[in-house]
């Protein structure tokens, strides 16, 4: 039977069987052997009847067996019921209406019981346990399957047993990558999946799985970056780096400095440059961005910085004019609310090449924004972005270089495939003097006391900010903190005298503006908000942040929102607060006052959260993945890597029977995604 085929044909399915699987979205043999199991029961861990009586948990009991009796309890309703030992204590063992049960379970034979023990003053029971007759030699894991109406976990089974036994299982890895990934085949990786022969085993399945669906993950990647090797007529001829660091206030870290050598060898070799640029937040990727435009302008063409909010774009118009003062480079800003007559002059400039920069929002990748000769496209804050929005801004010019910022909201295992048509450059090293943010978790009863300790900082000149997970709220049912009502409350009360100011994402742009620029100049002392500060607002003054409901948020995210504060001379510190008594909450709210480190942090929540959220439902514009949910870590990603490159490099078409296969599954799964758009 071919893999493709319509489920009903498989033998045990029919017509009805099929509409059940189908609600489970199973529609061929091929999909029901991918439909793994969601666990499995674990008959190995034998206990004796007082021990799993103790418990209360699901146990395996192993017990030798009396004759099954039936009894009629009253109309329609036969009770089986048998006696079982551990030779130490006897159990009672009931199943309802099952007329199977006396031909399944023999007497005078060994069974391992699987369920709840009941203790009812030393006499034991369980009611209708899953059993099999106990075997030395076998291993107990027995799949536990999604069940929908009318298909429960053992049908299933006996359903994928027989699509095992119909179908043939043609492997899309080559003995030699098999062999020297030490890998199993794909059908002993499918039959274990379903039906392990040990933990092993199992383990070795779902490595094996992981492993091809990364590999044809990167096999794609590598494509796409190898596409990219145009050749590039925007060569970096003269190193103006130093002249750049002589406008700063500052030193540059030793990072910076690697960084933007990197960037600059980058853009002088002939090809596009492609760069990931990661650092954590407060780690100076700005000057990073500022030297690469610096060197591009003095080498005669254009650049692009893009921002995803208007906010950060105006930050970022600010610092460069610190940066480039007194220099001769032109450069403006362009945003949804510039007004249409500057916009049109900047736009011109732009198309004769009179301004050298330009930074702004999604403006820039509107239709009608030319470039006479745009050499460099940096995007900002990556993440906020589509992979389609950053090709839309490089596709301004012909094969600029390409410079991505991002403050690694995902684990540095993981950028390699999300990002992996990028090389990658990483800010290790935090500018000097940075002081350590104190991290506080508190219960929502201690609330005035923190905000104490707010005022105490806003009462010696310092600025703070509270954040909340919503603007309004919309759900009375709920107590979150809104912003809108916070703001109404505390202005008010609390911090009445204090100039407090308001900012959420709706707000008008020009308003939004306004309450950054008084925030930043000191005038507002205390900012009430929801995530919009999240990237990259700088205010070295605000020395202090409350975030209300901190359980609402993912650890990267608070992350984020406590880099806004400690980014000057003065001791800072964030207050979670939270009415949460979940034990995984906090255990996870826990990691973010134990470390400052953005990347453990990012680590710490692929462990917590699994990788499935990072491959799920984020912007990054990758194909749909699937078994890779079962192991992800950098170890595997690694070695697929390696593989990918070492295959292509020899074979970059992976011509060849023997690669039909990869080849059909590479194909399918980008064209699943959004990434060959
Ligand atoms: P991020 O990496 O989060 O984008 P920014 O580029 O906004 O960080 O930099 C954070 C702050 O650190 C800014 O105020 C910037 O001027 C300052 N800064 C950057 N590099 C250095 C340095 N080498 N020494 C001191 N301060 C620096
Ligand atoms: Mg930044």
């Amino acid at each position: 039977m071919n893999i493709d085929s319509d489920i009903k044909f498989l033998k045990g399915v029919g017509e009805k069987r099929a509409e059940f699987l189908t609600k489970l979205g199973i529609r061929t043999p091929g999909d029901l052997i991918t439909f793994f199991p969601r666990a499995y029961e674990d008959m190995s861990n034998i206990v004796t009847i007082a021990q799993g009586a103790m418990t209360g948990d699901s146990v395996c009991v192993k017990a030798f067996t009396g004759v099954v009796r039936t009894a009629l309890i009253r109309k329609g309703m036969t009770l089986y019921k048998l006696e079982a030992s551990d030779g130490e204590n006897v159990m009672d063992i009931t199943y309802f209406n099952n007329p199977a049960i006396p031909h399944l379970i023999k007497q005078g034979h060994d069974y391992l019981f699987f369920g709840k023990i009941e203790n009812f003053r030393f006499h034991y029971q369980m009611n209708s346990p899953k059993f099999i007759e106990y075997d030395e030699n076998a291993v107990h894991l027995s799949p536990v399957y999604r069940q929908t109406a009318g298909l429960n976990s053992r049908t299933i089974s006996k359903l994928v047993s027989s699509a095992l036994e119909n179908v043939t299982l043609d492997d899309c890895l080559t003995e030699e990558i098999i062999k020297e990934n030490n890998l199993i085949s794909y059908a002993d990786a499918i039959k274990n999946m379903h039906f392990p022969e040990s933990e092993e085993m199992l383990e070795k399945a779902k490595r094996r799985l992981s492993f091809e669906e990364l590999l044809v993950l990167q096999i794609g990647l590598l494509r796409l970056k190898e596409k990219s090797r145009k050749s590039s007529s925007h060569i970096i001829q003269k190193d103006f780096t130093a002249e750049f660091a002589a406008l700063l206030p500052f030193e540059l870290t030793g990072a910076q400095r690697r960084v933007i050598g990197e960037c600059t060898a980058d853009m002088s070799c002939g090809t596009p440059m492609n760069r990931l640029v990661q650092g954590d937040v407060g780690s100076g990727k700005t000057a990073v961005a500022a030297a690469a435009v610096y060197n591009c302008v003095k080498n005669g063409f254009q650049c692009a910085m893009m921002a995803p909010t208007e906010v950060l774009a105006q930050q970022h118009y600010k610092s460069f004019e610190k940066f480039f003062e007194g220099t001769d480079v032109k450069f403006a800003l362009i945003t949804g609310s510039t007004p249409a007559s500057s916009k049109k002059k900047i736009k011109a400039a732009l198309a004769q090449g009179e301004l050298d920069f330009i930074i702004g929002t999604h403006a820039l990748i509107s239709k009608d924004v030319e470039f006479s000769n745009l050499g460099l496209a940096i995007t900002d804050e990556q993440h906020r972005f589509g992979v389609n929005q950053r090709d839309a801004l490089s596709s301004k010019g012909k094969n600029p270089h390409i410079l991505v910022m991002s403050a690694t909201p995902i684990p540095r295992t993981l950028s390699l495939i999300i990002y992996g048509d990028l090389d990658l450059s990483i800010i290790d090293e935090m500018p000097a003097g940075r002081q350590k943010i104190d991290t506080f978790l508190i219960d929502e009863g201690v609330r005035e006391r923190a905000y104490g300790y707010v005022k105490k900082h806003l009462l010696e000149g310092r600025q703070g900010y509270i954040v909340c997970p919503l603007v309004e709220d919309d759900d009375d049912n709920d107590d979150t903190v809104a912003a809108k009502e916070l703001y109404k409350k505390l202005s008010n009360g609390y911090f009445k005298g204090f100039k407090v100011g308001l900012l959420y994402g709706k707000m008008k742009a020009a308003e939004k503006k306004k309450v950054m620029d008084s925030f930043s100049s000191g005038e507002i002392q205390l900012l009430i908000s929801t995530t919009v500060i999240e990237v990259g607002v700088d205010v070295p003054n605000a020395v202090i942040m409350v975030i209300e409901n901190a359980d609402r948020f993912g650890l990267s995210q608070l992350h984020q929102l406590r880099g806004r504060i400690g980014r000057g001379k003065y001791k800072s510190s964030c207050i979670l607060i939270t009415d949460s008594k979940d034990d995984d909450t906090l255990k996870r709210l826990k990691i973010i006052s134990s470390t400052s480190d953005g990347f453990k942090i990012a680590d710490e929540d692929l462990k917590l959260r699994g990788p499935g959220d990072f491959f799920g439902s984020r912007q990054h514009g990758l194909p749909d993945i699937k078994t890779s949910r079962f192991m992800a870590d950098g170890e595997i990603i690694r070695e697929t890597n390696v593989c990918a490159a070492k295959l292509l490099k020899t074979n970059p078409e992976l011509s060849g029977d023997e690669y039909a296969l990869l080849r059909k599954k590479t194909n399918e799964m980008f064209s699943r995604g959004t990434m060959l758009n």
